[in-house]
């Protein structure tokens, strides 16, 4: 059976690898079905099925969409939508141009606190169109202002720290929305690291169909978030979110049979 991973990056948003080197890897590494789901881009997809056809490597269509609820940080993720959705394709284009938006109030905060980058710099480090926190961490870590990416997120970066901006773009019910308007399914990704539990019930109530209860970071959680899942109905999906680097791609063993519970959703009209 092939192993899969549903949440892999590439350098159309804050990944490190390019769509070929990542799927070759990813090959390598004995993963036989994999999704893209860059955040707040399609872009991947202009080149990705192709290569994953030469490869012999199935790709379901992803995305991950950035959101807010009652202020929090929440990641929404997209699978087996239309790509071409015009609706979406708009909205995206809106959310790129409010990333950018959001890199200038945080260059803005960090020179209040005497931490001079400018947008340029930062903007050398995004490839496309997803702007974003990291690529404003590479910068600062070029111009000396940081030891290390790790310590421009914790002292300036991550939520509640000194030049946080939190995003301009779409709520999580607007991001579901335009996920399930493009036939597609919605999975909240990563309920441990984003921590709003307390939000899941109302992201239910907006048509999530899936909670991304595995990842091998966050192993320890993987129970409680099974449970969750099963209270909800919520199908238990799973990946990496594979930036790039040395981290474990392949480890985690995940069965195809939840990309068929995925489609079995999409077929039952979810
Ligand atoms: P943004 O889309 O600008 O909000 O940036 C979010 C991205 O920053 C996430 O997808 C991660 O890749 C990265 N990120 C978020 N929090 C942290 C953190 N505490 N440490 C390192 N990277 C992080
Ligand atoms: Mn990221
Ligand atoms: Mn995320
Ligand atoms: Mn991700």
């Amino acid at each position: 059976m092939p192993n899969i991973d549903l949440h892999l990056h590439t350098v159309h948003s804050d990944g490190a690898l390019r769509v070929e080197a990542l799927l070759n890897l990813a090959l390598s590494k004995n993963l036989t079905c994999v999704s893209i789901t860059d955040h707040d881009t399609f872009d991947a997809y202009s080149t990705a099925p192709k290569i994953a056809e030469s490869l012999g490597v199935e790709l379901v269509p992803g995305i991950e969409v950035s959101s807010v609820s009652n202020g929090r940080d929440i990641h929404i993720l997209g699978y087996f939508c239309d790509i071409q959705n015009a609706e979406f394709l708009a909205a995206l284009k809106i959310q790129s141009e409010k990333r950018k938006d959001r890199v200038r109030a945080i260059i803005e905060k960090l020179r209040n606190l005497g931490l001079n980058i400018d947008y340029e710099q930062v903007e050398r480090q995004c490839f496309g169109a997803s702007i974003s926190r990291p690529h404003v961490a590479s910068a600062m870590l070029e111009a000396g202002l940081v030891s290390s990416f790790q310590d421009a997120f914790e002292r300036y970066l991550k939520e509640g720290a000194a030049a946080y901006c939190p995003p301009k773009g779409l709520t999580s019910e607007e991001a579901i929305s335009l996920i399930k308007k493009a036939g597609g399914l919605a999975v909240m990704a990563h309920p441990e690291y984003t921590n709003a539990d307390e939000l899941i019930p109302t992201l239910v109530d907006y048509g999530i169909a899936g909670l991304e209860v595995y990842n091998y970071k966050t192993a320890k959680s993987t129970k409680k978030y099974s449970k969750i899942a099963k209270k909800y109905g919520l199908v238990e999906t799973g990946g990496s979110d594979y930036h790039g680097g040395n981290s474990l791609l392949g480890v985690q063993k995940l069965p195809y049979s939840i990309v068929e519970e995925l489609r079995a959703r999409l077929a039952g009209g979810d």
